[in-house]
């Protein structure tokens, strides 16, 4: 078998954790012959991004582009801006974008993107010129029929109308649907602000009934307090659910009979961290939130956090994976063999692609859903896919991750074999 990819068996690598993944689920439909084909990116382009820094020095950045997959529609998915951006871990993300668009039906591949940098030292007019000039040097592979790039870690709805902007401008009229994510007032949807964290709670209350666990007075610690983690922390705690941890890159902050989520919120809005909140205990070491005693852990903020050293300590009987990728494959053994039950990344957090796939719809239509009509749909859309999973685990035996991604590879699957191959 070709290996295009590098292969190094390393538990933290997110490459190797996705087509380890795939591999399984390949193993459990007959499909031979396809795991080079969807483990293989169609399209990665690198650029430079030189940028003029505000002293009037030159720097040049990195940035990438992955498209995963085509076979069922454009490609999709978000941009990083962070300094652990590295090409493995992007083809890593676009390929679990494509698994995920087609868990939940939606007529996508999967891309991700990204730009190396730490957006903390750099200035808002540096940022606008980052996102501009990596625009502009994929503008040959992005559109509303190509390629639609959505915010993800280090990046917002600003930087969407920066992409936007940039990618009109160079058309010659407005194109609406060429990014995801963007402000209301541009043609951004309402509900996509917290449509990731409410897909997220969602499947996190069904597992929890699913589990025998009463919601009302379920503990919760959720690590991240970003676009995902912030709005899930909220909806979990307006649902009954104790949050007793959060943590953000700085530290943790933990209160036993729950925390003042929105209080929290606020403090976080006027200090830039959850760190030195006062109506909470901080906790000395961040990761430690992983360990506590809980019914509900939810990992939003990055990859490979529970791996082979400390998947033995997590004690939550359910974790609901709002990142992409947070536990390894040597991880996901040991949480199988303690009886944790793992609602898996492609499925968990698939309410932002569900809403930004509703955002393009209506801007391709120039046609717009009230709050409420996206929150049904998206509801609709997440409760179908938690019950496919759950009923495609039960009738194979498997978990939630190997049911999910069972689904979601039978349909890219089945797509490309219909289309078949050029020429
Ligand atoms: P974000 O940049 O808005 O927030 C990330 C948060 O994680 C921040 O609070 C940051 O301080 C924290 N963090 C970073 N490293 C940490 C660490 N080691 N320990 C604890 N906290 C840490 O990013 P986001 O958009 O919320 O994305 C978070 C995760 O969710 C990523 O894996 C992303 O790919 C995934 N995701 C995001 C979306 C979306 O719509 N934004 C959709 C699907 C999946």
């Amino acid at each position: 078998m070709t290996t295009l990819l590098p292969t190094e068996v390393e538990d933290r690598n997110p490459l190797v954790a996705a087509r380890r993944q795939l591999r399984d689920a390949l193993a459990e439909l007959d499909l031979p012959g396809m795991f080079d084909m969807l483990a293989t990116p169609r399209r990665e382009v690198t650029v430079s991004v030189p940028l003029r820094r505000d002293d009037g020095t030159v720097e040049v950045l990195i940035g990438h582009r992955v498209q995963h997959n085509l076979s069922r529609g454009p490609a999709k998915g978000g941009v990083r801006f962070s300094p652990h951006v590295h090409l493995d871990e992007v083809r890593a993300l676009a390929m679990w974008m494509t698994w995920k668009c087609a868990l939940v039906n939606i007529p996508y591949g999967g891309a991700k993107g990204g730009v190396t940098l730490d957006p903390r030292n750099y200035s808002r007019g540096e940022l606008q010129r980052v996102a501009r000039r990596y625009t502009s040097e994929l503008m040959p592979v992005l559109g509303p029929a190509t390629d639609i790039p959505a915010p993800d870690i280090g990046t917002d709805e600003q930087v969407m109308s920066w992409m936007m902007d940039t990618y009109s401008v160079n058309r010659g009229h407005t194109v609406l649907g060429v990014v995801t994510g963007k402000p209301v007032a541009l043609g951004g949807s309402l509900g996509r602000a917290s449509a990731t964290s409410r897909g997220v709670v969602h499947v996190a209350l069904a597992a929890l009934r699913h589990r025998g666990v009463a919601v009302a007075g379920s503990r919760a610690a959720v690590q991240g307090f970003g676009k995902v983690g912030r709005d899930a922390a909220l909806l979990l705690a307006e649902a009954g659910v104790q949050v007793v941890a959060v943590s953000d890159q700085y530290g943790a902050v933990h209160h036993p009979a729950g925390l003042d989520v929105t209080a929290l919120a606020a403090h976080v809005d006027a200090t830039g961290s959850v760190v030195g909140f006062a109506g909470a205990d901080p906790m000395d070491d961040g990761d430690d939130l992983l360990f506590l005693d809980l019914d509900l852990l939810v990992p939003a903020a990055v990859e490979a956090v529970i791996n082979a050293d400390n998947a033995h300590r997590v004690r939550a009987s359910v974790v609901v994976e709002g990142a992409n990728g947070p536990t390894t494959p040597a991880a996901d053994e040991v949480l199988a063999d303690n009886g944790t039950l793992v609602v898996p990344d492609i499925l968990a957090n698939a309410g932002g692609v569900v809403v930004s796939y509703f955002e393009w719809v209506q801007a391709n239509q120039a046609y717009w859903w009230s709050e409420s009509d996206v929150n049904n749909r998206l509801a609709e859309r997440m409760q179908l896919a938690w019950e496919s999973v759950v009923e495609t685990a039960e009738q194979r035996g498997t978990s939630l991750r190997r049911a999910a991604m069972v689904l979601a590879v039978d349909r890219v699957a089945n797509a490309h074999l219909a289309r078949g191959l050029y020429p």
